[in-house]
């Protein structure tokens, strides 16, 4: 049985006075022992994050991080960083910073890969745009990224990974996928990690959907078969985000 995961992606919001008030506010509210809570935060909300969520069940994770251990890498984090700080979770390829910083799907892998070396857990984004969706051509893009994302991963690794699926036109957007789209696609995802390795790590594997999730969608999209929770941008800056982490209360 997967245990349910949900992760607020704060995105560039939240200095880091703000940033403690918001994990002070929302402390109390998203208390659900069926769910693993994670704010993935700014690089420099990070260590303040944790002290304020220190003896709670939230988990703080990063936005990004660099695919090398340390060197000439002027404004980047390494995964040595985020460990070290005490985060666990990191998103990886989100779908902003392919449209606005180059990503691709050979960066996103080098970036588990790394990610994995230093016990972190990618939250692995994946994502059609409208026109692919109008074109048909959904869950073969997905299935090209989620191939490329994991060359070179192991079954192991690849289990205790987490893949968000985030159809980019549904981003901020107001418009959340049906729960029949959003459930397609993520049983598709798990039938790709199937053929890559086993029923055993597709059985295994948690796999979220973001994309304008609120409080009102979350509780049928988070019962979908395949669906082990959620990425939830603008929602996770409110006392919101307690309704859509107790999402089965
Ligand atoms: C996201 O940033 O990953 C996201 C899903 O944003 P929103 O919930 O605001 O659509």
């Amino acid at each position: 049985m997967r245990k349910k995961i949900i992760a607020g992606n704060w995105k560039m919001n939240m200095t880091p006075s703000k940033a403690v008030e918001l994990v002070n506010t929302l402390k109390p509210l998203v208390v659900n022992e069926d769910v693993d809570v994670v704010f993935c935060v700014p690089a420099i909300d990070i260590i303040p994050a944790i002290e304020a969520a220190k003896g709670t069940n939230i988990q703080i994770g990063a936005e990004n991080m660099y695919f090398k251990d340390s060197g000439a890498y002027t404004g980047e984090i390494s995964p040595a960083m985020l460990a070290d700080a005490g985060v666990k979770y990191v998103i990886i390829g989100h779908s902003e910073r392919r449209e606005y910083f180059a990503e691709t799907d050979e960066t996103v892998n080098l970036k588990i890969l790394k990610a994995f070396e230093h016990g972190l857990t990618p939250i692995i984004c994946c994502g059609e745009s409208l026109k692919q969706r109008e074109q048909g051509i959904t869950l073969d893009w997905i299935r090209m990224q989620i191939k490329i994302a994991f060359q070179n991963v192991t079954a192991e690794q690849a289990a205790s990974a987490v893949i968000a699926y985030e159809p980019i036109w549904a981003i901020g957007t107001g418009k959340v996928a049906t729960t029949a789209q959003a459930e397609e696609v993520c049983a598709a995802i798990r039938a790709c990690i199937a053929e890559i390795y086993d029923a055993d790590t597709a059985e295994t594997i948690r796999i979220q959907y973001g994309g304008s999730v609120s409080a009102s969608s979350a509780p049928e999209l988070f019962v979908q078969p395949n669906i082990d929770g959620g990425l939830v941008g603008g929602a996770s800056l409110k006392p919101d985000f307690g309704k859509i982490v107790n999402y089965n209360k």
